[in-house]
């Protein structure tokens, strides 16, 4: 595979491994299970043959019961978890989270510096201005905006203690939303329990975020389906993949529309604007917060700004994207000569 060079439009990430999508499914020498959590679906598939059966569908509901559990930390739209007790108290006071809950804010504001502040957890006030604005059907005053990018800035308005695991906000009205990096960290943390259990041969996916390890129940790399719309035929591209997390981003399936145009779940946090154009990005990391955060940032970004970006932290050496367009204006961002014939 080309690296970083690729311009795919992802329209739907499988695993071959079958293509089977009831939610429960015994095939030769794979046990698969779909179940609705996190506000989307979340798929595990295990390898393990006849024999192995019943304790690989053991180890995928303890799977799903660690999905639910970060669920229960750190959903944004539901009153009783970590960060809803977060964004009610972290500017009256310091709000002491679980260490799990602490691990994802603090990566998450590193992904705000590294990404110059394209993700950027602190959206929560501007998601909710874009989601009401859905709802009524009318956009958002330019003082609605203003007045709600003044709490955005996860770099420097959240406040972090190491030691006692507490976050607090600096600014009145501040919010913090993890729906672009929570599902990353839980498909991790769904494999090291597959892991612990003996299943080392998986794939774990959630709403446009999977983890894969090991190899399919051929014993070959995983495949996963990329549609390339970019290709005048708009076949399916296949891609391999081994012990790595691969996550796209996008608005195909998720906007608002308000007279007539498409709005994206994705805000640009430096304009409070959803973004424009940006169909889909796909980003391939080594872990499952890294590909789900920078897969958000490039919608942001643009890919030749991400790719920039990426290429110029070390750390992000081992990243890949996989970049996709058909929405009017995002050919823009495509850096000269990247387009497919
Ligand atoms: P994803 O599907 O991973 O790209 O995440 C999109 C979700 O992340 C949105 O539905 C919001 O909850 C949140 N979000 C929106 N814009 C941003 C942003 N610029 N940085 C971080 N999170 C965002
Ligand atoms: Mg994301």
């Amino acid at each position: 595979m080309k690296r970083f060079a690729l311009l795919f439009l992802i329209l739907a990430v499988f695993a071959g491994c079958g293509g089977k999508s009831a939610s429960n499914a015994e095939s030769d020498n794979l046990y698969k299970e779909t179940q609705e959590l996190m506000g989307t679906f979340a798929t595990i598939t295990a390898v393990a043959d006849k024999a192995e059966l019943p304790a690989a569908q053991a180890a995928v509901n303890k799977a799903f019961a660690r999905l639910r559990q970060i669920e229960d930390l750190m959903s944004f739209h539901r009153e009783d978890t970590e960060v809803a007790l977060v964004n009610r108290e972290a500017f009256d006071h310091p709000v002491a989270v679980s260490a799990e809950t602490f691990e994802v804010i603090k990566a998450a504001v590193q992904f705000a510096r590294d990404t110059d502040g394209a993700f950027d957890i602190t959206v929560g006030p501007l998601v909710r201005l874009w989601a009401e604005a859905g709802e009524a059907g009318k956009l958002p005053s330019q003082e609605q905006i203003a007045d709600a990018l003044t709490k955005v800035g996860a770099a420097t308005k959240i406040k972090l203690d190491e030691e006692k695991k507490t976050v607090r906000f600096t600014v009145k009205g501040m919010s913090i939303d993890l729906g672009g990096i929570a599902k990353g960290y839980a498909v991790d943390k769904a494999i090291e329990v597959l892991r612990a259990e003996g299943v080392n041969n998986a794939i774990v996916e959630a709403g446009g975020n999977m983890t894969v390890i090991g190899k399919n129940a051929e014993g070959k790399k995983w495949i996963i389906g990329v549609k390339n719309f970019f290709r005048k035929s708009g076949h399916v591209e296949q891609i391999e993949v081994e012990n790595m997390a691969v996550s796209t981003s996008g608005d195909y399936e998720r906007f608002v529309v308000i007279d007539g145009h498409r709005y994206s779940h994705i805000i640009d946090p430096r304009t409070g604007m959803p973004v424009e154009g940006a169909a889909s990005v796909t980003v391939i990391a080594r872990d499952g917060m890294t590909a789900d955060a920078w897969s958000t940032a490039a919608s942001v970004l643009g890919s030749t700004r991400a790719l920039e970006m990426l290429r110029k932290d070390p750390k992000y050496g081992d990243c890949q994207m996989l970049f996709a367009a058909c929405t009017q204006g995002f050919r823009d961002y495509l850096a000269p000569g990247e387009e497919d014939k």
